[in-house]
C-alpha cells in the first residue's frame, strides 16, 4: 500500500510534473476517511519506532523537505506526522528570508549546517528550494546564477546522500481557491490572526510564476537519489497519510539497527 502510494505521487526523474494536470484534491488513494486517519496514527507511531532505531544506530540520517506556496500546510504536516516522534531525534529548521552574514555566502551555506547529524530526522520547512522559487521569480540574483543553482542542488543533495542521508522532498499541492479560503480564515479567525501576512497577498499576485518556477524544480530536482513527490494538499488528512505512509516506508527501507553491544549482560553487576 505505502509503496503504491509513494509510485502515485513521485515524480520521475527528468519527467514533467505538469502540475495542472494534477488535482490537489485528489484522495482516490485514501477511499475512506476514518480508516486513512486510523492508517496515519499508526504511521506516525511506527515513524517514533523507527526513529528510535535511527538515533541508537548514529550512522545514517534522513532529510525531509518540505516546500509549498504559502497556506499549503508545512507547518500542520510536521504537526500531524512528527507528533508521536522524540523531541530528542529531531532536527526542525525553517528557512525564512537570509540575513546579512546569510548572503553573505553562497546559498547553501546555511542549509549545509542545518542538515541532519547521523542519527537523527531533519525537518526542512522550506529549504534551499526557495532560492530557485522565490529566488527565480522576484529575480532575487542574476539569471545565470539562478539557472546555474539546479545543478548545484543536485550536486549537494547526492553528496549528502553518499555521506548517509537519505532525502525526501514533498511539494505540497494547493489549488488557488483553497489557499483562498485558508488566508480568509486567517483574517476571519483570531486565533489564526497572526499566521496572515500581507505579504502573502503579494505572493498570491503572481501565482502563475510561482507555479512554473515549482515545475521548473520539479523537472531539474527530481532525481534517483533525492526524489520529489508532489502531494495532493486541498485535504488535509489525505497529506498527512501521504507524507506519513512514505516516511514510514523509507525509515522501513533504510532498516536502522540498534548496535550490539561488545559486553553480555552476564559482565556487569548493578550494586
Ligand atoms: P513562513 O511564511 O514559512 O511562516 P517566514 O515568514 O518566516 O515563514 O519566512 C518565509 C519567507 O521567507 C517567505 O516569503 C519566503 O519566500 C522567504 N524566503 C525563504 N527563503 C528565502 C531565500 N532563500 N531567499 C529569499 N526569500 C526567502
Amino acid at each position: 500500500m505505502a509503496r503504491d502510494i509513494a509510485a502515485r505521487f513521485r515524480i520521475a526523474p527528468g519527467k514533467r510534473a505538469h502540475l495542472g494536470r494534477r488535482d490537489p484534491a485528489d484522495i482516490a488513494a485514501f477511499p475512506d476517511r476514518g480508516d486513512t486517519e486510523a492508517q496515519t496514527a499508526r504511521d506516525s507511531a511506527e515513524i517514533d519506532r523507527l526513529q528510535d532505531r535511527l538515533y541508537a544506530e548514529r550512522r545514517r540520517a534522513l532529510l525531509v523537505v518540505l516546500q509549498g506556496i504559502d497556506t499549503a500546510g508545512k507547518d500542520g504536516t510536521i504537526r500531524s506526522v512528527f507528533k508521536e516522534t522524540s523531541p530528542l531525534g529531531v532536527q526542525v529548521a525553517a528557512f525564512g528570508r537570509p540575513s546579512d552574514e546569510e548572503l553573505a555566502h553562497d546559498f547553501l551555506w546555511r542549509i549545509h549546517r542545518a542538515c541532519p547529524a547521523r542519527g537523527f530526522i531533519g525537518l526542512f520547512n522550506r529549504s534551499h528550494y526557495e532560492d530557485v522559487l522565490v529566488g527565480r521569480v522576484r529575480t532575487l540574483a542574476p539569471k545565470t546564477e539562478i539557472e546555474a543553482r539546479y545543478g548545484q542542488i543536485n550536486a549537494f543533495e547526492k553528496m549528502l546522500t553518499e555521506n548517509g542521508t537519505t532525502i525526501l522532498k514533498f511539494m505540497l499541492h494547493i489549488s488557488k481557491a483553497e489557499q483562498r479560503e485558508r488566508l480568509q480564515a486567517r483574517l476571519d479567525e483570531p486565533k489564526s490572526r497572526w499566521k496572515f501576512n500581507p505579504g502573502d497577498l503579494e505572493d498570491r499576485k503572481l501565482w502563475d510564476r510561482y507555479s512554473a518556477a515549482y515545475e521548473l524544480m520539479l523537472y531539474k530536482c527530481s532525481t534517483a537519489w533525492a526524489p520529489w513527490y508532489v502531494i495532493p494538499a486541498d485535504r488535509k488528512w489525505a497529506r498527512n497519510a501521504a507524507v506519513a505512509a512514505i516516511v514510514r516506508e523509507t525509515l522501513e527501507d533504510m532498516n536502522p539497527q540498534y548496535p550490539k553491544p561488545n559486553w553480555k549482560a552476564g559482565d556487569f553487576k548493578v550494586g
